[in-house]
């Protein structure tokens, strides 16, 4: 493994413990995530249950979930230590910074007692891997347009719909799913529904595992749902119309989570590239002489640090309950770009070799697109953040 560019720590993440748990999390991916295990899911398209079920046994699902529902009792910090070191080392296909911070939240936040005693503890142990299907074929950004409706029948709701790219989505035993319980309601018709797909007898299909540009490794799937039958129980936080509310209290997390993976993905771009830099010469020289090199990389240490600066000043507050929509919405957006464009500058350092998939900026290149687009694009970033202006 490359060993990043050496930022400091910030003091949020610089305790002995957090330390210790940084050392367990790189002992668990020396083990389950090798450079040809991450191959592998790349040409299967899809991660192996193998390392989900470690991770269980390992007590890293559900790292931030309360002891007594099956987790380990941590919080957003041992999360970024997770997230780091799985980018660090191109592992991002292994999708527990979605299963962990995005989706886990939900239940411990909203759903009621019955509902996390239900859920939390498979969710914990990796007998269960967790997805949320909210985006349709024509609704991602316009969340509101959605068509996926649930139409009450005694004792629950039947689902109808279509879902699309559902990250873990041919993986996932749990998924929450987005629908309109009351079209004529606006913000206030939509529900989040607890589903089990092993369990549904009619009315629920996986679609295809979508080819992508990048990210192969993670796979990501429709969803269909005709006339599927769901428990009134099954409603997160067991009465209907708060799905969107839900949604809008939780996303500024996800968003923190994605500029933590780019922030990683951009730590390992620069090593990677500082040390080909020393190591590729040409006229004489190394490239790392050459003014124009230093100055870029210079450029992009600089930004990097500011970038992991605002980061750490998003987790904390975060933690403390007081992260906005609209620094979340900043954070995402930022450093997002930033990485585009310190993967594309530090490519083109490498030259032919960096457009080649053998090494791991041509992989960076690729996977890293995706970051401005998902979790909301960054567009959608931008008015969340003029709102607050
Ligand atoms: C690999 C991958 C994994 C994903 N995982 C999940 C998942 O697990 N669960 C899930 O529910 N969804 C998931 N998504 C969906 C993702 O969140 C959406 O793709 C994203 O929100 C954008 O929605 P859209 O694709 O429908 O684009 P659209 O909404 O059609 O937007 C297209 C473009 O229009 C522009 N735009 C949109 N709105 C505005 C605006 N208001 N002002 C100006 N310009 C605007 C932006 O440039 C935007 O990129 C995933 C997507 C991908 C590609």
């Amino acid at each position: 493994m490359t060993q990043a560019l050496e930022i400091e720590a910030p003091e949020l993440l610089a305790s002995e413990e957090l330390r210790m748990f940084e050392a367990s999390v790189e002992r668990f991916l020396d083990q389950y995530a090798r450079p040809e295990t991450v191959d592998q899911w790349r040409q299967d398209k899809c991660v192996g249950q193998e390392i989900w079920k470690a991770a269980g046994q390992a007590a890293l699902l559900g790292i931030s979930v309360p002891e007594e529902y099956g987790g380990a009792g941590g919080d957003f910090r041992h999360e970024i230590m997770l997230i780091q070191s799985i980018g660090r080392r191109g592992a991002d296909a292994f999708a527990i910074s979605l299963h962990n911070p995005v989706i886990l939240p939900y239940i411990t936040e909203f759903g009621t007692e019955a509902q996390k005693r239900a859920w939390l503890p498979q969710l914990c142990s990796g007998d269960m891997i967790g997805a949320i299907a909210m985006t349709e074929p024509g609704a991602g950004s316009d969340l509101q347009g959605m068509r996926t409706s649930a139409r009450p029948v005694e004792g629950g709701y039947l689902l109808s719909g279509q879902k699309t790219f559902i990250s873990n989505g041919q993986l996932a035993d749990f998924i929450i799913v987005a629908a309109k319980t009351d079209p004529g309601a606006g913000s206030k018709g939509i529900s989040l529904f607890l589903v089990q797909p092993s369990i549904v007898e009619k009315g629920f299909q996986r679609g295809r595992n979508l080819d992508k540009v990048g990210m192969e490794g993670q796979d990501t799937s429709e969803l269909f749902f005709d006339e599927m039958f769901v428990s009134s129980d099954n409603i997160l936080g067991g009465v209907p119309g708060h799905g969107l509310q839900q949604l809008m209290r939780k996303l500024p997390q996800e968003r923190l989570v994605i500029a933590w993976q780019a922030m990683a993905m951009i730590e390992r771009a620069l090593g990677e590239t500082i040390k080909y830099a020393k190591s590729r010469k040409m006229f004489g020289q190394t490239l790392a002489e050459f003014q124009n090199t230093q100055f870029k990389l210079a450029e992009f240490k600089t930004e990097a640090t500011i970038a992991k600066v605002f980061l750490a000043h998003c987790s904390e507050l975060l933690i403390a309950d007081a992260l906005s929509s609209e620094k979340a919405s900043m954070a995402k957006y930022w450093v997002s770009e930033l990485l585009s464009k310190i993967v594309d500058g530090c490519l083109q350092m490498f030259g032919g070799y960096g457009f080649m998939l053998e090494y791991p900026i041509g992989r960076l290149y690729r996977d890293s697109r995706i970051h401005r687009i998902y979790g909301g694009a960054n567009e959608v970033m931008k008015l969340l953040i003029a709102r607050g202006l």
